[in-house]
């Protein structure tokens, strides 16, 4: 075994090949995988091993669509079966709410050349002469569904690999991994140790134990799973040929042929954890028993629809072990507090996202950052607020609502709360309605009463009417807005300019009590923040970011040495945040300040201490909402002295609390980007209005990135949508948007009724070239196209008017 590698990987799983198949395959030769026993001996070897294309998210659906074309290839180059069936996939909606979500797949899918079509019901008894479609309201077909052969995939990646020159060592446990001074990892085995510059953790059951190793705790638990395969059954064996599988998620079961048979799994709400406290080392190729009466009910809903499966005897139950993170979708990427540590943990559809996870590890790994913004799977989504009694609880909900819809803006109630600030009560009493952000619970929207919970769908709900409310008594009066979910971090000593200026693409201010808007460039030159920067003292900086990045960004806040004798301390779990905002804002706040609050005094873009009513606060003459406004930044333990006071105020001028459902309004109507939807890796400052910020005649982080790219014109812009006829709902993010003509145009990022214009807004993105401000364009809305404009400029004051007053 050798002694040095580039990269280890801990895992012979169908994760671990495919990561140590794409290093190779980028370039890098000398990489090594590490299997305690023989490859596929964790979740991998007993998969029903199901594929398919479409997901909710963009890019997912991206790399599943990658992982399906990969598999063939891999065939063709190695030599090595895969096992690939691809008959299709028949996706059946029961309910109006699944006709919408399965509408808007087709219509995403025809925008970016995906194969996922409506068929008729004719054409779909056709595909499947063995489903009854009896109370199926809409039908889509994806030709490249199918499944594949799990162990045939897995030494298929560890071929390919090998083949580059990657080596693999089967029965080899790692037993510890011990960071080195230099930055290097020793990766020890019973058979000797490697030094190596990545270790990378795809060790699937065992991944919170490999994890452990490192002093990581990963927010991972593992639950039963259960299919089971029929005897052959004699109508399947007479279509000679494979048939479709059966995707009926209203139903709650999934089904493919295996052999001359069925194969039927479900994810039943009755789920079972298995070894909360740690998967045992000596597990292997074991199952669990049977226990079919737990998914009859899913079952049963099988058998009515497809009712030959009833006719055959069950040849052999599948029961194993699958391992969840809290929301079910992977922890992906270099642990950002430890250098040179990768995870690929908590995959659930692996067999359809194998490839692009290898893809984005190796791409991440080699050249820094991954072609696609992977924050949704990004481990550093969670934080240790993620704690165990977190997880279980979300990966039950996860488990147990496996295909139920997940609608835009849902908010699950499992595991919360997690974290309270102090204000917390008040608002509640208030009317708060929270959702999770960041482990907080923050102020989405206020009822008129306590208690209040909100419903969900596609449509508008029950949030409509209040945050419509709020919007505009924010808009004609004034309104207070908890932003404590914001990032906040000081950084203070002699060289902090220094730092700031070697990490941020704007300089930042050179005179104390000015702020800036400053972009964060990420590896690419694309879009990796954007951040308020404060001067308050000579040598002391406020900066406030994307709380949802807090961690995200840690990665870049380490690539930058700070100066000698400097301090970077994140106070985000100190302080806390209101934002005061509205044309009354100014009068509000007069009344509890005596600072001299008027634009000569604290002018746009400016930023002091000072003291509202009674409570310390740094003020910024800032406000997302697009309107006159300040932020205040207290320390948390007087959040709520200034929050009464605050809200006591407003309540004297027609105003009062608004939550952050408005606020995502207001800001669309100013056409403000947000971190996550506009703003992203992906993207790049000239593509979204960020380039003005940047100076060029400094050095900044990534500097020779974004100026690679600077000369480029835009692939595509950051443009403002008005939807018309928009029946009882707006856009919420990833609709395609085409021309009247049928040419794809781009996607919407946000979107939002914007009760202040009476419009039904969208924030997207239009690839060059295709539509101008002005132009008719068609949003899939539902699914269905609507008519909609590019508008020439923000309906909301454009010219920053309101901002500056
Ligand atoms: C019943 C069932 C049905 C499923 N059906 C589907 C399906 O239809 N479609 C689909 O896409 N997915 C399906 N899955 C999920 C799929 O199996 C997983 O997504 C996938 O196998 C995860 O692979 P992995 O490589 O991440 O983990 P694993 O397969 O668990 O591999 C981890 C590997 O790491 C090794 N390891 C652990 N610790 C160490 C150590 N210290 N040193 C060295 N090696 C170590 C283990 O021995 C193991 O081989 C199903 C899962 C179950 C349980």
């Amino acid at each position: 075994m050798k002694t040095h590698a580039q990269a280890v990987v801990i895992g012979g799983g169908l994760v671990g090949c495919s990561i140590l198949y794409h290093l190779a395959r980028l370039g890098w030769r000398d990489v090594i995988l590490l299997e305690r026993d023989e490859l596929t001996s964790g979740s991998t070897w007993h998969a029903a091993a199901g594929i398919h294309g479409l997901h909710d998210s963009t890019n997912i659906s991206r790399i599943q669509h990658y992982t399906m074309g990969l598999y063939k290839e891999l065939e063709a180059e190695t030599g090595q079966g895969c096992g690939v069936f691809q008959p299709g996939s028949l996706y059946l909606a029961q309910t109006e709410a699944r006709e919408h979500q399965l509408r808007l797949q087709e219509a995403k899918a025809r925008y970016y050349g995906m194969n996922f079509h409506a068929v008729s019901r004719d054409e779909a008894e056709r595909l499947h002469p063995l489903v009854d479609f009896d109370g199926i309201r809409c039908i889509m077909y994806e030709p490249d569904g199918g499944n594949v052969d799990p162990s045939g995939v897995t030494m298929a990646y560890a071929a390919g690999a090998r083949a580059r020159g990657a080596e693999i060592h089967r029965f080899t446990p790692v037993t510890a991994t011990v960071p080195q001074p230099d930055g290097s990892w020793i990766v020890e085995t019973p058979k000797g140790s490697i030094r190596t510059d990545w270790v990378v953790n795809a060790a699937g059951l065992w991944g919170r134990e490999v994890a452990a190793m490192a002093g990581l705790e990963l927010p991972l638990i593992p639950t039963e799973h259960q299919y089971f395969v029929t005897e052959t059954i004699p109508e399947v064996a007479a279509q000679g040929r494979r048939l479709p599988s059966v995707a009926d998620r209203d139903g709650e079961y999934y089904m493919r042929q295996e052999g001359q048979g069925l194969l039927i799994g479900a994810y039943e709400r009755d789920m079972r954890f298995w070894a909360e406290d740690g998967t045992p080392q000596g597990f292997g190729h074991e199952l669990f028993a049977d226990d079919l009466d737990r998914i009859m009910d899913n079952v049963m809903r099988a058998m009515a629809r497809v009712p030959v499966a009833a006719t055959a005897g069950i040849k052999r139950v599948i029961n194993g072990p699958m391992i969840w993170s809290p929301d079910s979708a992977a922890l992906f990427g270099p642990v950002p507090e430890l250098r040179g540590y990768f995870c690929c943990n908590g995959i659930i559809p692996g067999f359809s996202q194998s490839g692009g996870l290898g893809l984005l590890a190796a791409e991440w790994m080699i050249e820094g950052e991954p072609r696609l913004d992977m924050f949704g799977w990004d481990l550093a989504r969670f934080g240790p607020w993620a704690g165990k009694a977190f997880t279980k609880a979300r990966v039950r909900d996860q488990y147990a609502n496996r295909f139920a819809i997940h609608f835009p803006n849902e908010e699950r109630a499992a595991g919360r709360p997690a974290r309270l600030r102090p204000a917390y009560e008040v608002q509640k009493s208030m009317g708060a309605v929270f959702g999770l952000n960041c482990g907080w619970e923050h102020p989405l929207w206020f009822a008129d009463e306590p208690g209040v919970t909100e419903t969900t769908g596609f449509e508008r709900q029950n949030w409509f009417e209040p945050v419509g409310r709020e919007v505009r008594m924010l808009r004609t009066h004034v309104g207070v807005l908890d932003i404590s979910n914001f990032a906040t971090y000081e950084i203070r000593g002699p060289g902090a300019q220094d730092w700031l200026d070697a990490l941020l693409a704007n300089r930042v201010p050179s005179v104390v009590g000015r702020a800036c808007l400053a972009p964060l460039i990420g590896v690419r030159g694309g879009v990796a923040g954007d951040f308020t920067v404060s001067r308050l003292a000579p040598d002391r900086f406020m900066m406030i970011g994307s709380g949802l990045a807090e961690r995200y960004h840690r990665r870049f806040f380490d690539m930058v040495p700070l100066p000698q004798g400097t301090v970077f301390e994140n106070r985000t779990d100190a302080l806390c945040g209101m934002n005061v905002a509205g044309p009354k804002s100014r009068e509000l706040l007069q009344r509890l300040t005596n600072e001299d609050l008027s634009n000569a005094g604290f002018g746009f873009m400016q930023a002091r201490q000072m003291v509202v009513a009674g409570v310390p606060v740094v003020a910024l003459r800032v406000s997302f909402t697009g309107d006159l406004g300040w932020e205040l930044h207290c320390a948390e333990e007087q959040q709520t002295a200034l929050y009464r006071a605050l809200i006591g105020a407003a309540r004297d001028m027609r105003g009062g609390p608004v939550g952050s459902r408005a606020l995502g309004a207001l800001r669309i109507e100013k056409g403000y980007g947000s971190w996550g939807r506009e703003y992203s890796p992906e993207y790049r400052p000239q593509e979204v209005e960020l380039d003005r910020l940047i100076k060029l005649d400094k050095d900044f982080l990534h500097k020779g990135a974004y100026v690679a790219l600077a000369g480029t014109s835009p692939r595509e812009t950051l443009s403002i949508f008005e939807i018309d006829a928009v029946n009882n709902a707006d856009a919420s993010g990833g609709e395609p948007i085409f021309l009247p003509d049928g040419t794809g145009v781009g996607r919407v990022t946000s979107g939002a009724y914007s009760a202040h214009t009476g419009k039904s807004l969208a924030l997207g993105f239009a690839r060059a070239g295709t539509a101008q401000p002005g132009d008719v364009v068609e949003i899939h809305v539902l699914g269905r196209p609507h008519r909609a404009r590019m508008l020439p400029a923000p309906p909301f004051d454009p010219e920053g008017l309101r901002l500056r007053g």
